[in-house]
């Protein structure tokens, strides 16, 4: 997409229609652009805000091939996609960023790491486990993950004893030392076509232990500022290393000894970024635009600090989302409230969620708590 290019009417795909890709199509659609997204759901959150939705899932090659033929630039909101068909496509010329080169090699958790590894980048200690005895090589307690398949803490198990081998995933997977860790940090970092490359400010990401979902993230992160440099200096390296163009998100642990290490990379936007609607100059969502579009980044800069929590259907209910609480959690002051439009909800599920602004991060995350404590998505039917 060179300096000639018309942008009018710019016809943007999007594979994925959940809650990212529908915040993205909000972006693109600000700036004019035609968004077709694909996604097996009618009705998605996606599809309720973009111009056309193709109904197919995400290894259907012939729809693949459909979105991407009709679109002059195409782009994910998730990762677990078929790359066969999308590899072809590009190799003909046609403009899918990040690569599907990229996705591939980040669907599989073990090359990712590998590959960060050799460019330098810091990592846990990792092993490949070609046979069993390989589950015991770093002793216990350890991790175990699986190469591939895995997201929100599906597909990672923690083998405490010698015991717990039982429990092993059976599928293939690579061991990890367990990390002592101080904090999990992110770092959204986004490249454009012409190697532009911009990123976020570090964000502390606190997690749900139920259910290991990040539910708030708190922008900036509580840490010093050498480690957030340091920790932003390794995510730009993590994504030169990939030379990828889009929206990354890279997750780090901060170890008890200070030391930053990267957890895994999310080749889109990421619910760690969401704050960035109301808290920075330009949103990961508008950026990815940018940065696949080749158009020139926008600020990255932090107006306020913020915090973020994830609106997750409440235990004990499914059925026809009922929101409660509305009334008095939107009278906080600089709360911002975003619902996806999930026709149907279940224990856990991303509903929306709530930015909460504040000079004073302690204050922006006391007033998000309350907000928390408020705010209920239940259903239509109690389990
Ligand atoms: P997913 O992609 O499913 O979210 P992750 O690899 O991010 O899986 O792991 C999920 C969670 O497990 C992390 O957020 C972290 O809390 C914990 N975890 C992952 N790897 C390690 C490790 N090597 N040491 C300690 N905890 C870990």
């Amino acid at each position: 997409m060179d300096k000639n290019f018309n942008y009018f009417n710019l016809k943007l795909g999007i594979i994925g229609g959940g809650q990212l890709g529908r915040i993205m199509s909000q972006k693109a659609k600000k700036m004019g652009f035609h968004v077709t997204i694909l996604d097996p759901t009618f009705n998605c959150p996606a599809a309720q805000v973009s111009d056309k939705h193709i109904i197919g899932d995400f290894y259907d090659k012939e729809k693949l091939e459909q979105l991407v033929q009709e679109s002059d630039v195409t782009t994910f909101e998730l990762e677990h996609v078929d790359t066969l068909i999308l590899k072809e496509l590009f190799d003909h010329g046609h403009i899918i960023h990040p690569s599907p080169y990229i996705i591939e090699l980040i669907q599989n958790k073990y090359e990712q790491k590998k590959l960060l590894d050799e460019k330098g980048i810091p990592v846990p200690a990792y092993k490949d486990v070609k046979k069993e005895e390989d589950l015991a090589a770093f002793g216990f307690p350890v991790m175990q993950k699986a190469k591939m398949g895995g997201y929100d803490g599906k597909g990672v198990v923690m083998l405490k004893t010698e015991a717990d081998l039982q429990n092993a995933l059976p599928t293939e997977s690579f061991i990890e030392e367990l990390v002592d860790i101080e904090k999990e940090l992110a770092v959204i970092v986004a490249r454009n076509g012409e190697g532009q490359i911009k990123c976020y400010s570090v964000v502390e990401m606190l997690f749900d232990e139920r259910v290991n979902i990040c539910d708030i993230v708190m922008a900036p992160a509580k840490i010093a500022k050498e480690i957030a440099d340091r920790a932003k200096e390794i995510a730009i390296q993590s994504i030169e290393a990939l030379n990828g163009v889009g929206i990354f998100a890279v997750e780090l642990f901060l170890t008890k000894k200070g030391e930053i290490l990267v957890n895994e990379i999310a080749p889109r936007p990421h619910n760690s970024g969401h704050y960035t609607v109301e808290a920075c100059a330009t949103s990961q969502f508008e950026q990815i635009i940018r940065a696949v579009t080749n158009l020139p980044l926008g600020s990255t800069k932090l107006i306020s600090p913020a915090v973020m929590v994830n609106l997750l259907g409440e235990e004990g209910y499914e059925g026809e989302p009922i929101i409660e609480g509305i009334h008095d959690a939107l009278e906080i002051p600089e709360l911002s409230f975003h619902f996806y439009g999930k026709t149907f909800t279940k224990p856990y599920r991303k509903m929306g969620h709530i930015t909460v602004l504040d000079e004073d991060i302690d204050k922006a995350l006391s007033k998000a708590m309350k907000a928390k404590d408020i705010l209920k998505i239940k259903g239509s039917k109690k389990l």
